[in-house]
């Protein structure tokens, strides 16, 4: 057996790779430089141009751009009204924003279980969870893979609640032949650097429906509005405007935009060898018994974000710990995706407790986000094959 790094033995990579990295070229490059160069260096046509393209790539009617996918995440909560007293339902294996949005809009997230193989929210949890005070159901995609979107559908029309879709994760996602983004009421992207194309940040959320639409430009710069026909006084002077409600300032900048738009035209390219990456590892572990992968649905055409592997820790005799310290000696820098949102202080002290959702606290014990990037070459894939299953070699039982 081959000597572990973390024990003093040779590292199966001589260079760290990590989890997640951005890929930009000198394309990218260019496209930021010109806009620098034009008049509009925020509310131009940059933005107007990506909300073009984000709406032909989803098929979806209208788009949002906004400054990050946690704007995004908060003015589709305005957008739906939720408020003081609401209640809405999430997963807790999800990054912190995809519930503290609630809690901007004074409601109060409740946390439904996730599948343990899919890992994503349970449908079956949301009903259970459903009360009078529900309003909308905030569903994310993890690891890009669409969550269970018919029955959640089926569910949120049976009791009447907005379907906000978290689509962080699933930009060019494709669930039974549409796209990401044009399914839920409404879906917000993050452009964040990990994320599958960025923006530095940025975000986006996507609807059909022109109600919401209007209530999310809106709110994302402060409730003004410079329309006649939404005012209530008559405009008689040119520089008159009104503000109608209370918004923010959510807005993107348009060089933003471009770096984005110009990562757009690569997202296929992305898609693609992401999607290879996934197949490599899948192939892989098929063969280490110590190692779960997460289940696949034939539903979701998933561009994935994230790669786990689940430990099965009863087969190892070391805790996730000392793996992922093991993995780091070797050169493969991971993480772990994510901790259940209500372990947080900040939501303890707001009540929750351990043991609300047995399938997520479970998945949580065993995970570890291994790397998983365009940017990656097949050696990069192979070498992270090779230490992962050197170090699980190593612990087996
Ligand atoms: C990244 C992320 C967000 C927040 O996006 P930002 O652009 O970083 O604000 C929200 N939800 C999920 C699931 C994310 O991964």
């Amino acid at each position: 057996m081959k000597k572990l790094a973390i024990n003093g033995g040779t590292p199966v990579r001589e260079t760290p790779i990590y989890y997640g990295h951005q890929f930009i070229d000198q394309k990218d490059i260019d496209a930021v430089i010109e806009v620098l160069k034009s008049d509009y260096l925020t509310t131009g046509p940059k933005i107007t141009e990506l909300e073009n393209q984000l709406c032909r790539l989803t098929e979806a009617k209208y788009a949002v751009a906004v400054s990050n996918g946690t704007a995004a995440l908060h003015l589709a909560c305005m957008a739906a009204g939720i408020r003081e007293g609401d209640g809405i339902i999430t997963t807790p294996i999800t990054f912190a924003a995809s519930a503290n949005c609630a809690l901007y809009c004074g409601a109060r997230p409740v946390f439904a279980d996730i599948d343990p193989e899919t890992y994503n929210i349970s449908p079956n949890s949301i009903e259970e969870k459903i009360t009078e005070k529900t309003k909308a159901v905030i569903a994310v995609d993890f690891t890009g893979q669409a969550v269970e979107l018919e029955r959640i559908q089926g569910i949120c029309k049976k009791h009447q609640l907005l379907l906000i879709e978290d689509g962080a994760h699933s930009l060019g996602t494709i669930y039974q032949g549409q796209a990401v983004g044009s399914i839920a009421d409404m879906t917000t992207f993050s452009f964040h650097p990990v994320k599958t194309i960025t923006g530095g940040e940025g975000g986006a959320v996507m609807t059909n429906d022109p109600e919401l639409y209007q209530k999310l430009l809106s709110f994302r710069t402060h409730g003004i509005t410079r329309d006649p026909e939404l005012m209530e006084n008559q405009a008689k002077e040119p520089w008159y405007y009104e503000q109608i409600a209370l918004g923010y300032n959510y807005r993107m900048t348009d060089f933003q935009a471009a770096l984005i738009l110009s990562q757009l035209k690569k997202l296929p390219e992305f898609s693609k060898r992401r999607k290879e990456i996934v197949q490599q590892y899948n192939e892989a572990f098929k063969e280490i018994p110590e190692i779960i992968v997460q289940k696949e649905i034939p539903e979701s055409d998933t561009t994935r974000h994230l790669y786990l592997i689940q430990l099965d820790l009863d087969k190892l005799t070391a805790t996730r710990l000392e793996i992922f310290e093991a993995l780091k000696a070797e050169n493969i820098c991971c993480n772990v995706h994510y901790i259940p949102v209500y372990y947080f202080p900040y939501y303890q002290k707001l009540g929750y407790h351990k043991g609300l959702c047995p399938n997520a606290e479970k998945l949580y014990e065993g995970i570890i986000t291994i790397p998983l990037h365009y940017g990656m070459t097949d050696q990069d894939v192979k070498s992270v094959i090779v230490g992962v299953s050197k170090v699980v070699q190593y612990y087996k039982k």
